[in-house]
């Protein structure tokens, strides 16, 4: 047990760990950042993805000036996708200049005690440390709807398993969903030599519309400014004021979550469908298992049609549902002790949970502060409230004499 005392442990080296951490970091803060930068990116996307986000709205944060995506790459204009390529470099960029010191390690468990927390890491050690920022990101709240629970790993995967897609070449695959990773990971497919098709409960696709970088004033006058979210003046509240997002009542700000930005392909997709992909739309899977090695499953149609269909395997492209019963690095007595939002942590002005010293930020963090935290761009907004809090939390409490790990949490107080 190393017995010296930090001030913060952060879980997570994506966008949001890297930003907090650059911010800490230059508040003085003694930070341990815990994880490989970019790892979602790189491992759990497709390979060939496209941004969806603006270039604009592609940032992470820093203090320090000259680390935005567009200060790395001046000229690349709205409208102008990123390769996923591009931006893991510019992540990978921003963790080599911008922070201090990433562990590229697991953080295994984390457990109250007094003072702060006891955090395991991968490789045994054991870290002594005041404030934990849990920045885990989506991986582990992917959600695989229950009709599909019958199938095997080998018939069914979801598409965060997937990065390299080339091993469905000359299969047939059916994707399950109607948003932008479901007609994505079917594009990619088709480019890749599979025979995909895409199977959703809605009659129609939504596309995204292309961007006027420079609109009329008549038109932004009529359609609200251009925010990281995209268009719109509520867009804007809640893409460019989560802290307004949070002080709504929790069922309008749930509906807002649940609605903005909702499924839809990238308008760059579209033309680069043409007729590769076959689409099922309007039907909705009621039951599956396998038959003879391949995926057999049944549909309704918003007809009332029933169909048996078969496929060589099927992905289910069908998002994230945070669950803080996933986060199973939290000791569950730790758990127990968070006040809930929707199965998400309900968090203060500043992030933090109802276990003093406990932060959460990216996913889990949309119940409180609304859809912008399900983006890259509510990184910066975070990054800056996170680090400013902790600041304040180390200048009031000097750190305390370290009790033994054996009495961790016992005698811990939830605010
Ligand atoms: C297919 C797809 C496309 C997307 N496209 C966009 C887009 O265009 N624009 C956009 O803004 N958003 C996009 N998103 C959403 C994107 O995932 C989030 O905006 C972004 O990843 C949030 O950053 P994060 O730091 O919270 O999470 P992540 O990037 O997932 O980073 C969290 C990191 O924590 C690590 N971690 C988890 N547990 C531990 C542990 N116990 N110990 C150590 N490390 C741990 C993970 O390995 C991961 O690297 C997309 C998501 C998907 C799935």
């Amino acid at each position: 047990m190393n017995d010296s005392l930090i001030d913060t442990l952060i879980v997570g080296a994506g966008p949001y760990g890297l930003s907090i951490a650059a911010h800490a970091q230059a508040r003085g803060l003694s930070v341990r950042v815990i994880g490989t930068p970019m790892d979602f990116w790189q491992h759990h996307m497709p390979a060939g993805m496209l941004l969806k986000s603006e270039p604009f709205a592609s940032n992470l944060s820093s203090p320090a000036p000259g680390s935005s995506f567009l200060d790395r790459h001046p000229g690349w204009s709205m409208g102008q996708p990123i390769p996923l390529k591009q931006f893991i470099s510019y992540g990978e960029w921003f963790a080599e200049h911008a922070v201090r010191g990433i562990e590229k390690v697991q953080v295994e468990h984390v457990q109250a005690t007094n003072p702060g927390f006891i955090a395991t890491l991968s490789t045994g050690e054991e870290v002594r440390t005041l404030t934990v920022v849990i920045a885990i990101g989506v991986r582990q709240f992917a959600h695989v709807p229950a009709q599909l629970s019958g199938l095997p790993r080998e018939l069914l995967t979801h598409s965060v398993e997937h990065h390299d897609l080339s091993r469905f070449a000359d299969r047939e695959v059916t994707v399950v969903g109607g948003g932008q990773s479901a007609l994505e990971t079917a594009v990619l497919l088709a480019e890749a030599g599979a025979r995909p098709t895409v199977l959703s409960r809605k009659d129609q696709l939504a596309w995204n519309a292309v961007p006027q970088p420079d609109p009329s004033w008549v038109s932004r006058a009529f359609r609200g400014p251009q925010s990281g979210l995209g268009r719109g003046w509520r867009t804007w509240l809640w893409s460019e004021h989560p802290a307004t997002t949070r002080a709504l009542p929790d069922r309008t700000r749930q509906r807002i979550v649940k609605n903005t930005m909702g499924p839809a392909g990238a308008w760059w997709l579209r033309e680069r469908m043409g007729h590769s992909v076959t689409l099922r739309l309007g039907e909705r899977i009621v039951e599956a298992g396998a038959s003879n090695g391949r995926a057999r499953f049944s549909t309704v149609t918003s007809h009332g049609g029933i169909h048996l269909s078969q496929t060589d395997h099927i992905i289910a492209a069908t998002g994230y549902v945070p669950d803080i019963d996933k986060i199973t690095i939290l000791d569950p007595k730790l758990r127990r002790r968070l006040q809930l939002r929707h199965r998400s942590p309900a968090l203060s002005r500043h992030f933090e949970s109802s276990v003093p010293g406990l932060y959460f930020a990216g996913l889990t963090a949309a119940a409180s502060f609304g859809p912008v935290m399900r983006f890259v761009h509510g990184s910066s907004f975070a990054a800056q409230r996170i680090a400013e809090n902790l600041a304040k939390q180390r200048r009031t409490t000097p750190p305390k004499t370290v009790v033994p790990s054996s009495q961790a949490d016992k005698s811990v107080a939830t605010k």
